[in-house]
């Protein structure tokens, strides 16, 4: 298959933040990759900036080394990589002081698209907004990046897009949820909304329950007293798995345009009914001989924040009503997994003679580690021996059908900052849709800090507290593996 790179508008990004963490492990090797497949113009810049004092030698020292570090294949193309240091440069600038901001305001040039990376921390957001205006930096075409934590409940979400709103009109504004950048996630409406065979299918007279399962085998480590403030529910539910039910459950879009795909992604966190305790397992990890224990890892022994949810969710239309939900993330488990299923109801009566498994359908569309859609279908076992019944995938994935170009697949940091760059917000969460989710999480929090709710603990290496196994248990139904 041919590769269909088409290169962007020639663009000036400002990295705020750019000698930190994400900007060196996911932003700038994400942009070498966009420049190594020719979407990256040649008179295109990234501007680092930061307090750290240095020049641009320095930063593109500093990236250099980052790419090294965290790069994949396309670290060993050093002619590439010396071309692309060279579009680099680097702006000493302090968001909450007045040092930098004229030479940051002399280096950006008219008339190409200017985009602005707050790769930093969200209480230097407004710091940010308010002197790239005061400086005629950003004007009414220029485009911001942000992205989680967008508040930690709903008043600081609210205070947040305040914020920004100032200086800066929703259309402007570009907040990243890199779940929405897997190609899986974009070929799962493709699959959805692209083909006949299963929009009829996608109800509740249909769709027996759906999981989504987020795993991760790291724990809290070096940055547990950052999430220990926050936890599973923050972290993980409230935005990323939000975000994966909502694109399972919308309404067809009327066109596959931003405000189209928001307005019904935005119904159906309205739609999310409240979830009652019993329908919710939170839990710790306890240690192990030679690894610490949640509560070490964030040096809180008192600590009651999850490093584990799962829980019952029920979304109130006539399409899902009675439809489970069930959603599941956690540190610390058997593997790193994440998955969502679509499993169908039960044919109810098998033809069959002698078949007495229960087939079902069950779309499985897998984010990580192998990212890829199957659906598990049911034929007759091949050869002699009478109509026996087997479950098999059915890959609907294109790697193969792309053969040699499957690795030039942008991942999804690479792909939403080229849609920055397009002007495309289609995979870009909207003010309203974040505070929703919010004012749908708060009250569970809130119970829970209430009546300071324990969280079980569970095994590291396992798939959580049994508890969550007796959430779908108890309804008949069961977990799918967590396996990488
Ligand atoms: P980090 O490693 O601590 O980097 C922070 C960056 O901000 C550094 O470049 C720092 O450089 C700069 N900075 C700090 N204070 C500044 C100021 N007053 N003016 C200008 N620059 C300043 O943090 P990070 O992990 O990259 O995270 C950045 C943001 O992304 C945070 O909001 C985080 O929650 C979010 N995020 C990160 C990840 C990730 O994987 N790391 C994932 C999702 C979201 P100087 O000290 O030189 O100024």
């Amino acid at each position: 298959m041919v590769s269909r790179v088409i290169p962007v508008d020639t663009f000036d990004l400002v990295i705020f933040g750019g000698t930190g963490d994400l900007a060196r492990r996911k932003i700038l090797p994400g942009l070498f990759r966009r420049f190594i497949a020719g979407q990256m113009p040649g008179d295109s810049r990234v501007i680092g900036a930061a307090r750290s004092d240095m020049g641009d030698d320095d930063y593109r020292q500093l990236v250099r080394e980052a790419i090294s570090e965290f790069g994949g294949q396309e670290k060993s193309d050093t002619a590439n990589l010396d071309a692309f240091l060279g579009q680099l440069h680097y702006v000493q600038v302090d968001a909450t002081g007045d040092g930098g901001w004229s030479d940051l305001s002399d280096l950006m040039r008219p008339d190409v698209v200017r985009a602005f990376y707050f790769s930093v921390a969200p209480s230097l957001f407004g710091a940010l907004a308010e002197r790239l205006h005061n400086h005629g930096i950003a004007d009414r075409h220029s485009r911001i990046v942000v992205e989680k934590p967008l508040g930690r409940d709903l008043d600081g979400a609210r205070a947040l897009n305040q914020t920004l709103a100032e200086h800066f009109h929703e259309g402007q504004i570009y907040r990243i949820d890199h779940y929405l950048g897997k190609e899986t996630v974009q070929n799962l409406m493709a699959v959805r909304f692209g083909n006949v065979l299963f929009e009829p299918l996608w109800n509740n007279h249909y769709v027996d329950h759906i999981q989504i399962t987020v795993a991760e085998t790291v724990g809290v480590g070096g940055r547990g007293a950052y999430y220990d403030k926050s936890g599973a529910m923050r972290d993980m539910v409230q935005n990323h798995l939000m975000q994966l039910v909502c694109l399972i459950a919308m309404e067809p879009p009327g066109q596959f345009e931003a405000d189209a795909v928001r307005d019904e992604k935005l119904k159906v966190i309205r739609a999310l009914q409240s979830v009652p305790a019993h329908h919710i397992v939170r839990g710790q990890y306890e240690a192990t001989e030679t690894e610490p224990s949640y509560r070490e890892d964030a040096d809180n022994p008192r600590s009651f924040t999850e490093s584990f949810i799962a829980m019952r969710c029920e979304i109130a239309n006539w399409r899902w009503a009675g439809v489970p939900f069930y959603l599941r993330t956690g540190k610390k488990m058997r593997a790193r997994s994440s998955e969502i299923a679509v499993v169908f109801k039960d044919l109810g009566h098998s033809i069959f003679e002698g078949d007495v498994a229960r087939h079902r359908n069950i779309l499985s569309i897998r984010l990580q580690p192998n990212e890829g859609i199957d659906l598990q279908v049911t034929i007759k076992e091949p050869g002699p021996g009478g109509m026996r019944l087997v479950d098999v995938p059915l890959d609907l994935t294109f790697a193969e059908a792309l053969g040699e170009d499957a690795e030039e697949v942008p991942d999804a940091y690479e792909r939403l900052i080229m849609d920055v760059i397009r002007g495309n917000q289609t995979l870009f969460m909207r003010g309203d849709e974040v505070e929703a989710a919010w004012a749908w999480t708060d009250p569970i929090i809130n119970a829970w800090e209430e009546r300071s709710d324990v969280p079980k603990l569970y095994e590291p290496g396992s798939t959580g507290p049994e508890d969550s196994q007796m959430l779908l248990h108890r309804e008949g139904r069961r977990w799918r593996d967590i396996k990488a």
